[in-house]
């Protein structure tokens, strides 16, 4: 989800693309269940699609931070600009690794050093996996912050020990449908949680109808933290330095765009870091 990853790791077979019976919005996705069943170890195995960094987080509250991403596969939407899609349309089936908890933590450790301190856990969309509050267990005890990004399709109980959730809401360029009560109830369960982590909301603005959706998602959730930030529209260009310019025409008329409207005062304009430097690059 939400930002594009190197696929570093090639390794099993996974079924991917079938028809999901969970699916929302009719999207398909790879088939994570297999992943939750195998347990060569006794421990829960994810399927994991990438493994990098360390790099800069280029989107929503923590933007700028130092972190490492693990990026799972498998996602109940298909949204008609992802620029994960990868993760979940068969395309990297045969990259998929089924990795526990240790596993990914060791291959975090050789990547950032052992005193790593961030990791991003994205997707597809990580939150169809149940048993994923192992691995954040396990990099709390290794005194790592996580971070988590997700459309809010689908709460799980280790939400609320995330330190940074963002719930990202598609709008309507996704081609996706918002489901409210479902995203009314995950952000309840937050409230009421007790947990320490943060969450926000992120919402993705390529027109006006998108950000007449971003309005309407601040507008019922008044009080928690939202970030705004423009869509790559562009998602074939291979050369970061010809997106740039584009980039920045579309970040400045998004800000300008906002600085207008009064329905949004509470709320941060960010660009997409990570496009600014690498364009469609994988990896970073
Ligand atoms: S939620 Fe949408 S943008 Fe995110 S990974 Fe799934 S299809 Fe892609």
């Amino acid at each position: 989800m939400h930002r594009s990853g190197a696929t570093a790791h090639a390794s099993n077979g996974s079924r991917a693309s079938e028809p999901d019976a969970h699916s929302a919005n009719g999207a398909r996705a790879v088939d994570v269940t297999l992943a939750n069943n195998a347990r060569s170890t006794g421990q829960e195995r994810f399927p994991v699609l990438e493994i990098f960094g360390p790099t800069v987080q280029g989107e929503g509250r923590v933007i700028g931070r130092k972190t490492l991403f693990v990026r799972t596969a498998g996602c109940d939407y298909a949204c008609a600009w992802c620029d994960s899609a990868f993760t979940w349309d068969g395309s990297a089936k045969d990259e998929i690794e089924r990795l526990d908890a240790a596993q990914i933590v060791e291959r975090l450790a050789e990547l950032g050093g052992e005193a790593f301190a961030h990791v991003t856990l994205s997707g597809g969309n990580p939150a169809l996996l149940p048993g994923l509050g192992e691995l954040i267990d396990v990099l709390h005890a290794r005194g790592a912050e996580v971070a988590l990004e997700t459309q809010g399709s689908r709460w799980q109980d280790w939400f609320v020990r995330i330190d940074q959730l963002t719930l990202s809401p598609k709008p309507p360029s996704s081609g996706m449908e918002t489901d409210w009560a479902r995203l009314d109830d995950i952000l309840s369960r937050l409230e009421g949680g007790g947990g320490g982590g943060e969450w926000s909301l992120k919402v993705v603005v390529f027109d006006e109808i998108d950000l007449d959706y971003a309005i309407r998602v601040h507008e019922r959730y008044p009080d928690v933290s939202f970030y705004v930030q423009p869509g790559n529209a562009d998602l074939t260009e291979p050369e970061p330095a010809r997106m740039l310019s584009t980039l920045a025409v579309q970040y400045e008329a998004l800000v300008q765009r906002i600085m207008d409207e009064p329905r949004l005062q509470r709320v941060s304009v960010l660009p997409q870091l990570h496009t600014w430097l690498w364009g469609n690059k994988r990896g970073v």
